[in-house]
């Protein structure tokens, strides 16, 4: 029987196995979706230029691909079956298709229904882009929704059962034996962290962003993007330098891999003015297209580390600049599987050696894609559809002006929203403390908060946003943390430079000018304390509740509704 692979824009990988059996290809780049809201520009640009330079890709692999493009899936597939023979060639069956698992919630059961209604059959296969599967995950939690009664995360946002991100680590640790030694972490620790927390000094120079220059077919799907929807953010070219096919995704990690690595751990929660990507790895964009397997970049830096590898904190950047030392010719940590994995330091010239790698970097890298990475997405799997909607703390104001058009006064959040508008990223601890912390104090609805990541962003599928948003960043349940991740101003005082050029005083929190983050944060304890104080991890916090007298609560809550005036008039 002849059978067809249909891949997602999200599965973009030309060395899959479920492509082996297959007898041809069908891609739908399905446009309806871009329609209804504004998107990055960048990102409409990103998945559609990738999907298109993977179909040429495969045809130069020798595949027979059929590429559509639609308005939807539903229509895709009706101009794909008008193609075939409707039974299938052998008055048979209609034509028979087999697709990974797609990551977004039902989608799978959705295809299902749509291919049979036009006499086809959809097989549904595990999807090989994760790293570990549902059977993996119903192995490590015991028990699974899917076997019980109620849903996982109940109407009021408070989750039957929860679980922890640190617990399941280790056990992907010890099951895949990534940086193990004998059954034990390499180290002797399972987590470096408290190495990971350092801002780097004035002088020290990020690597360089490994940048690719957009190609003809990038420039033409770009063009047309800004011609046929409404965008949002940049819709220059300019600053476009992301992956889009396979070969510049594994030079994009070769790239991390040699310079980005070595100060990844020490300066991974740092903020620096002017500084968007530091030594983040910035290859979530190509992990989640698929261009990257995620087994890749954890084999290349336990590689590294065990090339390169130092004692944790055993190597300072702030004593090195960007990159090591001696002149050498470089080693190569991509897979080597297609010959496509050339980088070599940009254009062929000899460069400097890479520098050590100390273990913490090694393990902090590795656990945000097997520990943090596969966790949210079976977290995802099993708290769907509740989690879309889960707001525990009944949080419902409008997203403030600021988030779309950047302009407010406090530097922390102008600059990352400014990340966000020029580039569709910004890292994990701006998400995280600057863009979702301020939402929550502040009391915005956490699914309009989850769209504007997903809107915004290069990397952001309904997927990856709606637990790392709604659940870690919004606290609508405690499905994957059992406490809030909300602060104060010092917080980011303390991990950026930005508090010190900020008319706002972090250290006030009350009266005119005062930080806005310090009147929200105090306000919003003490309006949430009926959930909160009992929760763990929070009883510290709630003994600073205990120590204000009436007068500062006072002047707390009338600086709080001030800031919340002003937000939501954007003169923040
Ligand atoms: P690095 O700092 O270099 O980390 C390495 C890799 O680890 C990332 O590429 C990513 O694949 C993985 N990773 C790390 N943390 C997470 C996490 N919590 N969830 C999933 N993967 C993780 N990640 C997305 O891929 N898409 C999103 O839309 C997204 N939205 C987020 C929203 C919020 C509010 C928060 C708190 C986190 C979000 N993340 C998201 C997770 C994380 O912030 C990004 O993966 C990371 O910043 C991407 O940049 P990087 O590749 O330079 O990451």
């Amino acid at each position: 029987d002849r059978t067809t692979c249909w891949l997602l824009g999200d599965q973009l990988n030309p060395d899959l196995d479920v492509l082996d059996a297959a007898d041809d290809v069908l891609l739908i780049e399905a446009h309806g979706f871009a329609d209804r809201r504004p998107y990055h520009a960048h990102k409409l640009t990103l998945v559609f230029a990738a999907m298109r330079h993977f179909r040429d890709e495969l045809r130069e692999r020798g595949h027979d691909v059929t590429y559509v493009r639609a308005e939807s899936f539903g229509e895709g597939l009706d101009e794909f079956f008008a193609e075939r023979d409707p039974s299938g060639g052998d008055g048979g069956d209609g034509p028979r298709l087999r697709l990974m698992r797609p990551a977004s919630h039902g989608a799978g059961e959705r295809l299902r229904e749509l291919v049979a209604e036009r006499g086809g059959t959809l097989d549904l296969v595990d999807n090989e882009l994760f790293w570990t599967t549902p059977g993996d995950w119903r192995e490590w939690a015991g028990e699974s929704r899917a076997s019980d009664d109620g849903p996982l995360v109940g109407d009021d946002g408070a989750a039957e059962r929860s679980y922890r991100q640190e617990n399941w680590y280790r056990h992907v640790r010890r099951e895949t034996g990534v940086l193990m030694d004998d059954g034990d972490p390499v180290g002797g620790e399972w987590n470096y962290d408290d190495l990971n927390q350092e801002t780097p000094p004035d002088d020290w120079e990020p690597p360089a962003r490994p940048t690719f220059e957009p190609d003809e077919l990038t420039r033409e799907t770009h063009a047309w993007v800004c011609d046929r929807f409404d965008t949002w953010g940049n819709d220059s070219l300019d600053e476009f330098a992301w992956p889009v096919t396979r070969g510049e995704a594994l030079e994009a990690l070769n790239a991390f891999v040699r310079d980005g690595l070595p100060a990844f751990g020490r300066y991974e929660d740092a903020m620096v003015a002017g500084e968007p990507f530091l030594s983040h790895s910035v290859l979530s964009p190509a992990i989640n297209l698929g261009l990257l397997d995620p087994r890749e970049p954890v084999r290349a830096v336990e590689r590294a580390y065990a090339e390169r590898g130092v004692e944790p904190g055993g190597y300072d950047p702030a004593e090195h600049g960007a990159s090591g030392g001696a002149t050498a010719s470089l080693d190569d940590f991509g897979d080597g599987g297609d010959g496509a994995n050339d980088a070599d330091g940009g254009d062929g010239a000899e460069s400097t050696d890479p520098a050590p790698v100390p273990l913490n970097a090694a393990e902090g890298f590795i656990r945000q894609v097997i520990g943090w990475r596969e966790f949210v997405r079976h977290v995802y799997r099993e708290a769907m559809p509740e989690l879309a909607d889960a707001n525990r703390l009944e949080q419902g104001r409008d997203l403030p002006p600021a988030y779309w058009d950047g302009d407010t006064d406090m530097r922390c959040l102008s600059e990352a929203v400014d990340h966000v508008r020029e580039y569709g990223y910004a890292h994990h601890i701006e998400r995280l403390m600057v863009l979702s912390n301020f939402a929550l104090v502040y009391g915005a609805d956490p699914a309009e908060l989850n769209e504007w990541f997903h809107l915004g962003f290069v990397d952001a599928y309904h997927w990856v946003t709606t637990p790392n948003v709604v659940a870690m960043g919004s606290f609508g349940t405690d499905v994957l943390s059992s406490k809030p991740y909300a602060s104060s101003g010092s917080y980011v005082n303390r991990m950026s430079d930005h508090c010190a050029d900020c008319p706002y005083a972090v250290s006030r929190t009350t009266g005119e000018g005062a930080c806005p983050f310090n009147a929200l944060y105090w306000d919003f304890l003490k309006e949430n304390e009926e959930t909160l104080r009992g929760t763990g991890r929070m009883g510290l916090m709630y003994s600073h509740v205990d120590d204000k007298d009436d007068a500062e609560w006072e002047s707390i809550r009338e600086r709080a509704a001030r800031v919340r005036e002003l937000a939501a008039d954007g003169e923040l």
